[in-house]
């Protein structure tokens, strides 16, 4: 059994696997709403976010499923999974002391980090702060669990519901559903484009020009470009694999339009150093940004400067990371 998968190569090995005559199941338990509940076919999926969230937030009738239990398997002992150890070879990653949240695999670490989150109450001030550089309660700092199922959209979706009977809703309350919408988006959005996504030109068929100089990527890459607030987020990802949205949205305007480097390099760069590398919202951000993805607005430009003003203003951030 496993989760449908997304990934051009992993949907390679899943028709393999079905081709060599092994029994699969393919379930979707990723999304927040099942294929069969959008009014849509994929081929006719809404261009842009706005118009995807529109259409779905329109219809009550689409809603997540309610998260359920799964039964214990691992009380048999034929399964091959009784003794993961036999079977999987260890990681071994070791987790950086300067990582913010730490982060460690599983359902329970899961859900003890979001009941945590949840117990600051720090979801009732989610928009005013999500967009922060550093900090560990400014936004969820899901994405790693997410990524990685060790929990669910929908389990978020259903727990911020609760929290908003409990404490209240707000707009900060609906905006971390709101931000799970653009993590539905993109996975269906990767899905009607297929592997166009991976494509110099996206799934728009735009040149969004930049080149694949060694030089400026090494740069860009290492945190030695010149500007300082793209050097200090360069250096967290390397040192911790993890940046915040606003930070991966900088780096990102830099190495399309300042770098002037196939945006794909980027992604790619991302791919290997994201603890919360997900094929979907990573691709497709960066598609967006670089323009050859769903953005109404063709790409979008960053004012570095004005920006590092703005969320660094005394420059904690670009101290704490250049030094
Ligand atoms: C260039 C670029 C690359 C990115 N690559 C990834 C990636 O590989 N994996 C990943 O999970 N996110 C990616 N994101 C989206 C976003 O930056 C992270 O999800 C977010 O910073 C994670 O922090 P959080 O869990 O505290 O988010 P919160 O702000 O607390 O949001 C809650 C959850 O909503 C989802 N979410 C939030 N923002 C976005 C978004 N813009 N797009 C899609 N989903 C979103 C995530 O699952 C996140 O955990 C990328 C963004 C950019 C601009």
């Amino acid at each position: 059994v496993s989760d449908a998968p997304l990934g051009t190569e992993e949907r390679l090995e899943t028709e393999r696997i079905q081709a060599e005559g092994f029994q699969s199941e393919v379930v979707n338990a990723d999304e927040l709403f099942r294929f069969e509940q959008l009014p849509f076919d994929l081929i006719d999926l809404p261009a842009t976010f706005s118009k995807f969230r529109k259409v779905v937030e329109k219809k009550p009738e689409i809603f997540p499923d309610i998260p359920q239990s799964i039964p214990d398997l691992t009380s048999s002992s034929e399964q091959p999974w009784a003794d993961p150890s036999e079977w999987i070879e260890p990681l071994r990653t070791q987790i950086s002391p300067e990582t913010e949240v730490r982060t460690s695999g599983g359902e329970a670490s899961a859900l003890e980090h979001w009941q945590a989150y949840l117990s600051t109450r720090a979801l009732s001030h989610y928009k005013v702060t999500r967009n922060a550089l550093c900090g560990p309660t400014q936004s969820s700092h899901l994405s790693a669990w997410l990524a990685h199922g060790c929990i669910s959209a929908r389990q978020v979706w259903s727990d911020i519901l609760d929290y908003e009977r409990r404490e209240g809703a707000n707009e900060s309350t609906y905006w971390l559903r709101f931000e799970l919408l653009w993590r539905e988006f993109f996975r269906w959005y990767l899905r009607a484009s297929d592997w166009t996504l991976f494509r110099r030109r996206g799934p728009n068929g735009k040149d969004a020009g930049g080149d694949q100089n060694c030089q400026r990527f090494a740069a860009w890459s290492l945190g030695n470009t010149g500007c300082d607030i793209v050097d200090a987020a360069m250096r967290e990802l390397n040192r911790t694999g993890w940046m915040s949205n606003r930070a991966r949205q900088l780096v990102a305007s830099h190495l399309v339009y300042e770098s002037n480097l196939d945006w794909r390099l980027g992604a790619a760069y991302f791919e290997s150093r994201l603890v919360d590398f997900d094929v979907a919202s990573n691709w497709g951000n960066w598609a967006y940004i670089a323009g050859v993805g769903p953005d109404p607005r063709g790409g979008r430009i960053f004012n570095l400067n004005e920006q590092a003003g703005r969320y660094d203003p005394d420059q904690t951030y670009r101290k704490r990371w250049l030094q």
